[in-house]
């Protein structure tokens, strides 16, 4: 992962339900499922410090995702390097795929006009059809990393990726089966 200015995707699993109070933006019913986060990083460090800071569970919550990250596991990122941003696209997009939700209103969407920037899903979606729904909005430099599987420097991204008929990893409970399309 570079220093470079991106757009960038988290793929968090809730495993169990919970009450979460998001900062001044409200309580959040984490109910169990996946949660796909999107943001942009175009600060110092771009897309791997902003990563590395989303591994972290941080001590003092300052982003609503930091809340979030306090009580789920960090699955999956998708990233690209791209000057222009495009977290507000994908946030669309992931709330057109079916089984898709919104959990809070405004989340991480303070400072635009969309709806979110965390989709819930209460099933766990196909990891082709997620995959395929960011790669058409993406470029074709889109990589994924796979930070519970510890991938070791220097290793392609390619071959940290599960194979593309599998789901995002083990569907939490309350899970209805992989949604394809
Ligand atoms: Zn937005």
């Amino acid at each position: 992962m570079e220093s470079q200015h991106g757009t960038y995707a988290l793929v968090l699993a809730a495993w169990t339900d919970t009450q979460l109070q998001v900062g001044k933006l409200g309580r959040l019913h984490v109910a169990s499922g996946l949660y796909v986060y999107v943001g942009s990083a175009f600060g110092p460090g771009g897309v791997r410090a902003r990563v590395a800071h989303h591994q972290r569970r941080a001590v003092r919550p300052h982003w609503h995702i930091d809340y979030l990250r306090t009580v789920t596991q960090l699955l999956a990122v998708c990233y690209t390097y791209d000057a222009q941003r495009r977290e507000h696209q994908w946030a669309e997009a992931m709330l057109q795929m079916r089984g898709a939700s919104i959990p809070l209103a405004r989340f991480g969407a303070s400072d635009c006009a969309c709806a979110t920037h965390l989709v819930f899903f209460r099933g766990c979606p196909s990891w082709l059809t997620w995959q395929r729904t960011l790669r058409r909005l993406g470029r074709p430099h889109m990589s994924f990393s796979w930070p519970q599987r510890a991938p070791q420097a220097g290793r392609p991204s390619n071959q940290q990726q599960p194979s593309a008929t599998e789901g995002l990893g083990k569907a939490p409970k309350h899970a209805d089966g992989y949604m394809d399309d």
